[in-house]
């Protein structure tokens, strides 16, 4: 007999994971002890050799499924004499960390449940158990327990608190358990009706008005959703008009997997990625003849759909004759707002937005958007994410190294931040566009709830170095306040590290970095965006760039792609025939003013954005001269590219200089020849495939370096993207591409932190 001490960190609270090793002492008839403290789970046991040598080769193979073990370390010991096996108050060390896991969607066994007419729990909206449930969204602190949690609030009836005490239940330790006799409930609010329906009736009454057309804010894991009949195209346009959105496509949720299939096309990655617990929001290419309304997501081929994954969902979307196929669930906002998540909050910036509000009473602690990811099939591992967030936030990003605890203030657009600890990297939930007072105070809640979850005090701020961003502007003013270090890291270098920092690369020898991107503030004042780097952590040299072209009006130029089109036809000396798409969008009075505003260089910084350059080829082929979102002119320009086009334009380099001049005035001929857009569009992305592929080559020769990362926002692009990386690897480059976290300025913050941290080591 000896005694057995052992320490576990990772992701090892809220999964099960104290239960699990209670059955395992158990099984081996081990005395002692688990607990959870605010470093990890400790635990201490007596027994046999043989016993303590399987108990230790089990709880790391065996551990739960939602469990990540991080650290392990296990010492001998003198026997301690316990007589019993017990689990042990949480106990918070000072200054000790954890990493806590996301929300997960409803268990198999939980779904069951709901479902059966003989369980207690039958059509309970908040049924769930050590497998599945809330997390991220209802902890205000660690070590994680119901107290500390938006469910302290509810005390367990009898029933619940026998499960919760029981090792052997399912519910064991499972803070959020609840039942219809003491935790949450649901009901509907309308504006006219004084008596509030609520439980059952609630949902009843929210399906029957969804069936009419009606929008309902429903109150979900970590926000309000606006739902309406996603094949109601009046209700859909309702909905669009209500929220001030236009055309930018909504998500969607489909009651399940054979329902997606029948109006998209799914394969087995995408399918896995519906059903994995995070549930995010699934990129799928729409089949034709779906019923699913056009006007959920215009001129695209792609919907973003994701399956129910709180109970409420699967009571709301339950099959039902006449019951909407599928619901557009888009988040409760009005558009560039961040999401509602209190009840009185909803009930007064919803109010207009909504015809009734599908209430309950376990509070969100935390906001957290839905998650949007898609497949990119050429790599083994094929997930590629557009927005991290709920079900993947606040698991951390594994650094190849332990770094100083830096916080990371990220972008304008689709902000995140990031905190270190350790060799972890926080990121945190999308926040959103920082452009207004609302989503700054939601960036600063965010901030100061990660601190404290994570017990970091930044020893560094790092932000962009764009001077009027308003995390910028955060970061600027919080170190002058607390005298802190400040790292201002460029916007593309930050995009390059947050893709090589994500592949566990440690920076000792640099990579050939792609940053493709819309925007981001030079080291010369320009605006950059078509940047090929060499970069590791500590640096980077601009090697090669989009040659500068004005942009009238600067960001506001983003808007009118025409503009954008004939600056830099202007820029190149090509002439602005009448018949070109950009030009009959205005006047011959506007364009005399543009000419004049050029001429004079009023308000028109250069810029070298891959991004606008896509704009102005998408105007001048003709696709969109105005856009209602960024990006949208060359979304629409990639959906249309025809898949089996060889030809290509050729992007010249002169000097350090991409020079677009040939390829304008080649596509500029067949605009006028009549050539098909399709046709078009792909040789423009043949063209620069080809480019990247040439200058990465170029860098090879001169410097050996044949490791290549691909990063910015333009990356989104996923038809770019699979004809550069495929031309890069028959070039015998290794190409690193974004599996964690976004390729847009929802990373960035992931790389701004790595920078700094390589900067303080010196
Ligand atoms: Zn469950
Ligand atoms: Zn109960
Ligand atoms: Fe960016």
């Amino acid at each position: 007999m000896q005694g057995l001490r052992v320490h576990i960190t990772g992701i090892v609270q809220g999964v099960g994971f104290r239960p699990f090793v209670y059955n395992l002492a158990m099984h081996h008839d081990l005395k002692g002890w688990v607990k959870n403290t605010s470093a990890g789970v400790e635990i201490e046991v007596d027994g046999d050799d043989d016993s303590l040598d399987l108990f230790l080769r089990q709880l790391q193979d065996e551990a739960p499924a939602l469990s990540r073990i991080d650290g392990f370390s296990a010492s001998f010991r003198p026997v301690n004499g316990f007589s019993s096996f017990e689990i042990l108050h949480s106990e918070s060390v000072e200054g000790a960390f954890q990493p806590i896991t996301p929300d997960v969607s409803i268990c198999p066994d939980c779904l069951r449940e709901l479902f059966n007419p003989n369980d207690r729990r039958y059509r309970y909206p908040f049924i769930n158990c050590t497998n599945c449930g809330p997390r991220f969204t209802i902890i205000k602190d660690i070590p994680y327990d119901r107290p500390k949690t938006t469910m302290a609030g509810f005390t367990l009836c009898a029933d619940c608190e026998r499960e919760y005490k029981d090792p052997a239940n399912r519910r064991f330790h499972a803070q959020p358990v609840a039942c219809p006799d003491c935790g949450p409930k649901v009901w509907l609010e309308t504006k006219d009706e004084k008596e509030n329906k609520v439980d059952h009736q609630a949902i009843l009454e929210t399906r029957s008005l969804l069936t009419k057309g009606k929008i309902v804010a429903i109150k979900g894991l970590g926000g309000f959703h606006l739902a309406c009949d996603a094949t109601n195209t009046t209700s859909v346009l309702e909905l669009r008009n209500r929220k001030l959105r236009v055309d930018k496509p909504f998500a969607l949720m489909l009651p399940d997997i054979e329902t997606v299939e029948r109006h998209c096309s799914i394969g087995p990655m995408e399918r896995e990625l519906l059903l994995s617990g995070a549930r995010p929001v699934v990129l799928l290419k729409r089949k034709q003849g779906s019923t699913i309304s056009e006007e959920v997501a215009p001129k695209q081929h792609w919907i973003g759909v994701m399956l129910p994954y709180t109970p409420l969902h699967h009571l709301l979307l339950e099959k039902g004759a006449g019951f909407p196929e599928g619901l557009v669930m888009t988040s409760g906002n009005l558009s560039e707002e961040p999401i509602a998540t209190g009840n009185e909050e909803a009930r007064e910036r919803l109010s207009k937005l909504a015809d009734a509000f599908l209430m309950h009473d376990r509070d969100i602690h935390i906001r957290c958007d839905d998650s949007v990811v898609r497949v990119f099939e050429e790599n083994q591992k094929s997930i590629y994410p557009i927005r991290r967030s709920r079900g993947y936030c606040p698991f951390p990003v594994k650094l190849p190294l332990d770094v100083p605890q830096i916080l990371a203030a990220g972008s304008e657009l689709k902000n995140t931040f990031c905190i270190t600890n350790g060799s972890y990297a926080f990121l945190s939930h999308h926040i959103g566009d920082m452009e207004n007072y609302e989503t700054l105070k939601s960036f600063e809640q965010g901030v100061q709830h990660f601190e404290k979850l994570f017990r970091v005090k930044p020893e560094a701020i790092a932000y962009d170095l764009h001077p009027n961003y308003l995390a910028t502007r955060y970061a600027l003013d919080r170190a002058a306040r607390e005298n802190l270090a400040t790292m201002g890291v460029q916007h593309h270098h930050a995009h390059i590290a947050a893709c090589m920092a994500e592949h566990g690369l440690d920076g000792s020898h640099p990579v050939i970095g792609v940053s493709f991107d819309g925007t981001g503030y030079g080291e010369d004042g320009a605006i950059w965006g078509g940047e090929i780097l060499i970069a590791d952590y500590k640096s980077y040299r601009r090697t090669y760039h989009l040659k500068y072209f004005p942009l009238p009006g600067g960001d506001a130029a983003v808007k009118k792609p025409a503009r954008t089109a004939l600056a830099l036809l202007w820029s190149l000396g090509l002439e602005w025939d009448e018949r070109l798409p950009p030009c009959v969008e205005f006047c011959a009075e506007d364009q005399f003013t543009l000419r004049a505003q050029l001429e004079k260089k009023i308000n028109t910084p250069m810029t070298s954005s891959m991004g606008r350059l896509f704009d102005a080829a998408a105007a001048l082929a003709g696709v969109r001269q105005k856009v209602n979102y960024e990006g949208q002119a060359a979304i629409e320009f990639e959906a249309l590219a025809d898949e089996t086009e060889r030809e290509s334009y050729h992007f010249g380099l002169d000097q350090d200089e991409v020079d677009v001049r040939s390829v304008i005035k080649a596509l500029v001929k067949d605009v006028m020849a009549g050539v098909y857009v399709s046709k078009i569009s792909a040789r423009f992305h043949n063209g620069l495939a080809e480019s990247v592929r040439d200058m990465c080559l170029k860098i090879k020769s001169e410097t050996d370096i044949d490791e290549v990362a691909l990063s910015g926002g333009v990356w989104q692009n996923i038809t770019l993207l699979g004809r550069t990386l495929s031309l890069l690897e028959k070039a015998g480059f290794r190409v690193y591409l974004h599996r964690e976290v976004p390729t847009n300025d929802g990373g960035l913050s992931l790389g701004q932190a790595v920078i700094a941290a390589a900067r303080m080591r010196g």
